[in-house]
């Protein structure tokens, strides 16, 4: 089985993710998309359960996707899964910088691993899990930013936060 995981922090999870995961699920036979703890964004707006139960209503419609949460290692946990591949999204020069790196430093940590990139569609090159929560907590408007199904409990939890 072609199996891959999808790391990141979706906080919280926004239209240009989904459009990667359902773009991901088409190349493997299962995709799992993992909210991992990242000790150097500890200003998270969302809990990782909570952040694992949105990506679990905006995903329910892609049947070979799974939904986890991991703290560690990305490499180990890439073992415990018993995957090769890493997908991630790319948006502009910005974020090619820390991809590249990233990308590189896993490879010399483990060299069976494969970092697999995926172009943000145009429309959604622009979002950012950090501009929906700007967006959110002044109330502003993040409808067709974010997947419908999870809109208004964005929308209630930044109102009730700030
Ligand atoms: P991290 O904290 O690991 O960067 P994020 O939740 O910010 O996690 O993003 C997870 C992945 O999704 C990253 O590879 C990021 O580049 C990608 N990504 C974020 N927003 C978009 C978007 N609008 N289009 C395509 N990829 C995106």
């Amino acid at each position: 089985m072609r199996r891959a995981i999808c790391p990141g922090s979706f906080d919280p999870v926004t239209m240009g993710h989904l459009d990667i995961f359902e773009r991901a699920s088409l190349m493997f036979d299962e995709l799992i998309v993992s909210v991992f703890h990242n000790p150097t964004k500890d200003r998270a707006m969302f809990t990782m359960e909570e952040r694992v139960a949105m990506l679990e209503k905006a995903t329910a419609h892609i049947p070979n996707v799974r939904v986890t949460a991991f703290s560690g290692l990305l490499n180990e946990y890439c073992k415990q899964q018993n995957t090769h591949f890493i997908v991630r999204g790319l948006r502009a020069f910005s974020d090619f910088e820390y991809e590249f790196q990233r990308a590189l430093l896993i490879k010399k940590i483990d060299h069976d691993l494969e970092t697999v990139f995926i172009m943000t569609n145009a429309k959604y090159s622009f979002l950012s899990s950090s501009g929906i929560r700007e967006l959110a907590a002044f109330d502003g408007n993040i409808t067709g930013l974010v997947p419908e199904s999870i809109e208004e409990t964005i929308r209630h939890h930044a109102i009730n936060k700030y």
